[in-house]
Parts: structure tokens; sequence; C-alpha cells
């Protein structure tokens, strides 16, 4: 599948970091959650030393490869760059994987011997494997258990038009054969067994499933969960929808799986259906522009009654709303307009309403309302030696924050294990 981006030319990238101002407060490395040193990186483009930019982001980020592609730059270091307030802001993002596409993979880091214990860490995305790295370059071991595919969401579920399998394979490759001691093909279930085997436990196990939506219908054939659709996709399956789609939802999962299926068959009808309108899509603004852009549609202000049909879907019935006021967390309120009732004719429904952690695994360890995995401000779970991130605790977030908390759960445990806490 062709990549929706391309790399930026040598010349570019020259001409982009000409326009860095170098603030003396590098606002972009602050709000980078995994403070890669973003002034110096430019500064080495711009001096022609990309192995040099490199080295500098591949050791205050494990996921550089991947970053340098989905990182949502609206959300961190471009949003406060200096220089939008004299004309735009830098395309730091594009200059991040400028240099990752334009200098060489395979630079190892220098390993200490691995004397200080091993370490268990469930789940092996972003968060799992940010800390296996940390750790390993702290002196530890780290066995790595993973039930699905090494590399998490972004390896299983973003797909190729911006996230390419050569490039996903290149990076996890790397950190696994570097940083990781074993990886174990397995769903765990409970950690007491680790800790009493190992010196301690990062639970990184992210929002393995999805939230079923409760309307008449749901069991007729042709209704799918977005996420298990965009596995099935990205494992190379045919997914099986028809010629006329409706993706239910507005969030980053719901984009994602109405591109893809776009991109699957650029003859079939995709539309996005959401209950709210345009300004409040929660996806990322890039994300929405390029899915437009490849010709998915939009039903806004519609929320969905019952999937129609006798034994396969038909149709989707859907309510009009209208936006009124805010609710206390100041999003934006709906009601549905009475009598307002209409059939959208569809053949496949795609349900992408959320996600969620699994709650039948570790008993013992406590939990939030919702179910996410509560951990203090140093990591740890209300298990001694357990220590959680990403996802799993903080709900959907992004790749670079599940880093950030990979790394510092790595600092906390080696902390832990030296008998400093
Ligand atoms: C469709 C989609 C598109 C996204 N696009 C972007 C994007 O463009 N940019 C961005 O920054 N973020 C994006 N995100 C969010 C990002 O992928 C996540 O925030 C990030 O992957 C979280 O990392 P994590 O390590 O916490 O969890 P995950 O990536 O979910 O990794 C957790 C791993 O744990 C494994 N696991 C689960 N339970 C167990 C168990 N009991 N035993 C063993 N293993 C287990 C899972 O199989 C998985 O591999 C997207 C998310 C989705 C769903
Ligand atoms: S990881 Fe993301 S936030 Fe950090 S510098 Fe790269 S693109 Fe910016």
């Amino acid at each position: 599948m062709e990549e929706f981006e391309k790399t930026l030319s040598w010349q570019q990238a020259a001409i982009e970091a000409e326009r860095c101002l170098y603030c003396y407060d590098a606002p972009c490395q602050a709000k980078c959650p995994a403070h890669v040193p973003v002034p110096e990186f430019i500064q080495s483009i711009r001096s022609g030393n990309l192995h040099g930019a490199r080295t500098l982001l591949q050791d205050a980020h494990p996921f550089i490869e991947t970053c340098g592609r989905i990182c949502p730059e609206e959300a961190f270091c471009q949003s406060v760059c200096t220089r939008s307030k004299i004309d735009a802001p830098l395309r730091i993002r594009e200059l991040h994987r400028f240099v990752t596409d334009s200098s060489d993979p395979s630079d190892r880091m220098e390993l200490p011997e691995a004397t200080l214990g091993r370490v268990a860490i469930i789940g092996a995305g972003p968060a799992g494997l940010s800390c296996a790295r940390e750790l390993r370059v702290r002196g530890f071991l780290c066995d790595v258990f993973e039930a699905r595919q090494v590399g998490g969401v972004p390896s299983q579920e973003v797909s190729t038009h911006r996230y390419p399998l050569e490039v996903e394979e290149r990076e996890i490759r790397f950190l696994t054969s570097a940083f990781v001691a074993n990886v174990r093909p397995e769903r765990v279930t409970d950690v007491k067994p680790l800790v009493a085997e190992y010196a301690a436990v990062f639970v990184a196990t992210g929002l393995p499933s999805e939230t079923d939506m409760s309307i008449e219908g749901t069991q007729l054939a042709g209704v799918h969960h977005a996420r298990e659709l965009l596995r099935a996709m990205k494992s190379g399956a045919i997914s099986g929808a028809g010629n006329r789609v409706g993706v239910i939802g507005g969030g980053n999962v719901a984009i994602e799986v109405a591109s893809m299926l776009r991109e699957e068959d650029p003859t079939r009808d995709v539309m996005v259906v959401y209950r709210r309108g345009i300004k409040e899509l929660k996806a990322f603004k890039k994300e929405i522009q390029e899915a437009t852009e490849i010709g998915v549609t939009y039903q806004f202000l519609a929320i969905p009654d019952k999937v129609v049909g006798s034994r396969h879907v038909e149709g989707l019935q859907v309510t009009q709303t209208h936006l009124c006021g805010e609710d206390e967390s100041g999003r934006c309120r709906f009601e549905p307009l009475p009598g307002s009732s209409f059939i959208i004719p569809l053949d496949t429904v795609v349900v992408a309403i959320g996600q969620r952690v699994d709650e039948d695994v570790f008993p013992g360890l406590a939990r939030s309302d919702s179910g996410l995995i509560s951990a203090g401000e140093n990591m740890q779970t209300s298990m001694p030696g357990v220590y959680a991130g990403g996802d799993a605790v903080h709900g959907a977030q992004t790749v670079v924050e599940a880093v950030r908390d990979g790394k510092k759960a790595a600092e906390q445990i080696a902390s832990f294990v030296a008998g400093g806490e």
C-alpha cells in the first residue's frame, strides 16, 4: 500500500531546519513526552550530521521510526513552536522522520553487562518495549510476554499507508533483538507467579478489548468491531466488507478503519456516522484530512438506533441530533430530534465507539472505576514490585506517551530493585 506522506528531500529538510529559532527554553522539547532534544537534532541536520541527529533521537526515544511517521505533532512538539508566531510552525515531526529515513538504522547502543536482575514485562507494545530497552541499557535482562503480536497496536492495527510494514519490522526487530532477552508468546492472566520469579514486573497491556454497542441488530452478519477488522486487514486478510460501509464513531479508530476500508477497495462507499458535528470529531486533524482526501464521507449529527436487516445488514437506522451547550467536562452535548429517524442503506456496519482493558485478568491489582489499572506517580500498582503504564493505566493515549511511561517505569523499577524505595 502506498504511503500517504513522502519523506522530505535533503533540500526541503535543510530549508526547514534553517527556520529554527533555537529558543532558549525549547518549548518543543518540553512538549515532547519523550523529551527528544528537538533544537539539537535540528542543528545536526543543519550541519549535515545525520548520524549525530539520529543518535540524539535514538538516545531519547526507542520508537523513533514509528513516531517519525505517526506521532500526532499537532498535539505535541509542533503545537508550541515559537515560529508559528512569525509564519508557520516548523515541520518537526517530518524532520524527525527525515532523520530516521536518511540514516543507518543498524546503529547499536553500548550495553553494559546484564547483572542487575531479570524483569518481566507484560505486553510488547510501545510502553513495554520502551521499558525493556531502558532496563537493558541500565543492566537488567527482560522477558517480554505478548498475547498477540510484538509491537503492540502500531504493529497490529495502524494502517500501512501511514506506517509501512518494512518500517515497523525494522524498528521492532531492532528493539527485540538488541534489548529483549526472551519474547514469551503467551497471554498472562495473573501477575503473582511472575512476582515470585522476577525482580519486578511491568504491566503494559494497553486496551486489548473493544466497547460493544447496545443497540438492536448488532448480531447480524456484516457487523464488525473496528479494531478486530483492522488487525485482520493488517495481517493480510480480506476484510469481507461490502460496498456500502457505515463506521460508527468519531475517534482515531473510526477514521483509521474507514481509511483502510477505502484503501482496500477505492470503489467502496465508506461513511463515518457520528453523533456530533465535524468540529467535535476526536480524531487527529491530519488523519481526518487524509481520510477525506481518499473519499471517506461523513454523516454528522446522527445517533444510531438500530442495525436493520433480516439475517445480514441492510441499513442503519439513525436519529438526527442537535448540539446543545456543554457538559461539566466541557464536552459538547447533543440531543436527539424527535421524529427525525431515517435509514442509511448499508451492507456493512463497523463499530468504533471505544476501547477498554481486559477485566478478567490480574486479580489483586487495584483498578479505577473504569477498569483501568491504578498506578501512582511512581507507576507502582497496589502490589509491591508491580509497575504499570501506557494505555492500560491512562486510557487511550498515543505512542510517544506510552514511550514516556516505559522510560519512567524503567527508572522506577531500577530504583526499586536497588532498594531505593
Ligand atoms: C487504530 C489505532 C490507531 C492509532 N493511531 C495512532 C497514531 O497514529 N499515533 C499515535 O501516537 N497513537 C496512535 N494510536 C494509539 C497508540 O497505538 C497507543 O496509545 C499505544 O500503542 C499504547 O501503547 P501501550 O504499549 O500502552 O499498549 P499497546 O500498544 O496496546 O500494547 C499492549 C500489548 O499488550 C498485549 N497484551 C494485552 N493483554 C495481554 C496479556 N494479558 N498478556 C500478554 N500480552 C498482552 C497486546 O497484545 C499488545 O501487544 C492508535 C490506536 C489505535 C487503536
Ligand atoms: S516524538 Fe513526536 S513530539 Fe517528540 S519530537 Fe518526535 S514528532 Fe515531536
